[in-house]
């Protein structure tokens, strides 16, 4: 059986290692706002190449955050428009509903699965205050045409990167692309934890401070609440889990390429789309390997027979769900067409030489 992700495999990896910095944390006796969370947020803001680290609970709560505080700062406030990619994880768009903003979704490139940037500016309104890129799939989104109309229309760029870390754009990483992004160390993602655990990176000192006091009850100073803040800290146990971790991302990612490269020169199968392979392969971190069929279902099914499993990111659209029934009635081709033609292959650090192999055989007799 081909897991489609064999998270025990992959912390098993560096079993050792991960005990030890269990064990002290377990041993410090201090659990929450400690110096794991320290450590990990310098690591991971030198990684990154972004002045400011922040440890949250989770990922959504990290774009969450992002917005709270802009608005707190009376940068953005209820009722303004945040655009969105139609085809993302319903998380990017909670985060914004969540805050009273409005979501404006836009299409996605079919190559590339991620917003098409030549489509933002029809989606600008007077209302329109920043722009939630989603790096989907791994997959590094940027240019400097998005750059201009950022600066033409006065926006924030919100980098959703929860499944990006470690991917650049003209070397410089994503994260630290835009104004603030927000990180999930969800256990599946490039760099998991072992439960809930994300990150908010930024650039200004001013949101840092926000950020953090909202995510800790409104609080800098205990007991003095400057906002109605929420409990949503990192606690020490996952950062020192994710401070090791974060030494093997790069070689990780490493691995995930060479298996997106195999699949790309080997998988031939007229039925089968595969993803393109970037001109710039760092740019890429493969979170997912997702291919496009018309056949999905026999596809799926056949290689569920085979025992190879795989899975689909995702099924239904955002504004397709009953949550966002107010959004029912819009009509998105490209994200639909991705919705019904696309399945993710087994892709991991952890997935052997003889397994790709064998994923590639089954896939060429289909
Ligand atoms: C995983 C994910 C999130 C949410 O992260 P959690 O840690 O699960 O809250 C947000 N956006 C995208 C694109 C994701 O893949």
């Amino acid at each position: 059986m081909i897991k489609f992700l064999d998270l025990q495999k992959i912390n098993m990896l560096h079993q050792e290692a991960i005990e030890n910095r269990l064990l002290a944390a377990f041993r410090s006796g201090w659990y929450l706002l400690g110096n794991e969370v320290k450590t990990f947020e310098t690591s991971l803001a030198r990684y990154i190449g972004a002045s400011h680290a922040i440890g949250v609970a989770n990922g959504l709560d990290a774009l969450r955050l992002i917005f709270r505080a802009y608005i707190e700062l009376g940068m953005m406030k209820p009722g303004d428009e945040v655009i969105v990619p139609a085809n993302t994880y319903i998380a990017s768009v909670l985060a914004i509903s969540d805050n009273g903003l409005i979501p404006v979704f836009c299409e996605p490139d079919l190559v590339d699965f991620n917003i098409d940037i030549a489509r933002i500016e029809d989606c600008i309104t007077a209302r329109t205050k920043a722009i939630l890129i989603v790096h989907l799939y791994g997959k590094a989104v940027f240019s400097k045409e998005l750059q201009r109309i950022v600066k033409r229309h006065d926006l924030k760029i919100i980098e959703d990167n929860a499944q990006a870390i470690g991917a650049e754009w003209k070397g410089m990483k994503t994260g630290a692309l835009g104004d603030a992004a927000g990180f999930s160390f969800y256990p599946g993602k490039n760099l998991g934890a072992l439960g809930d655990a994300g990150a908010v990176s930024c650039k200004d000192e001013a949101l840092a401070q926000t950020i953090r006091a909202i995510a800790n009850y409104g609080s800098i100073k205990k007991y003095v609440n400057l906002y109605k803040g929420l409990n949503s800290r990192l606690d020490e146990l996952q950062a020192a889990v994710l401070d090791e971790k974060l030494k093997f991302i790069d070689a990780d990612n490493a691995r995930r390429r060479a298996i997106a490269d195999y699949y790309a020169e080997n998988i031939k199968n007229e039925k089968i789309i595969l993803p393109v392979l970037p001109a710039d392969p760092l740019s890429h971190v493969w979170h997912l390997y997702v291919i496009r069929t018309k056949n999905r279902e026999a596809l799926q099914s056949y290689l569920t027979q085979y025992e190879i499993q795989t899975l689909i990111h995702y099924p239904i659209p955002p504004y397709r769900q009953e949550a966002y029934r107010e959004y029912n009635s819009l009509c998105f081709e490209l994200t639909e067409q991705i919705h019904e033609e696309v399945l993710s292959l087994p892709i991991s650090p952890v997935l052997s030489d003889v397994e790709v192999e064998h994923v590639v055989e089954i896939l060429n007799k289909f």
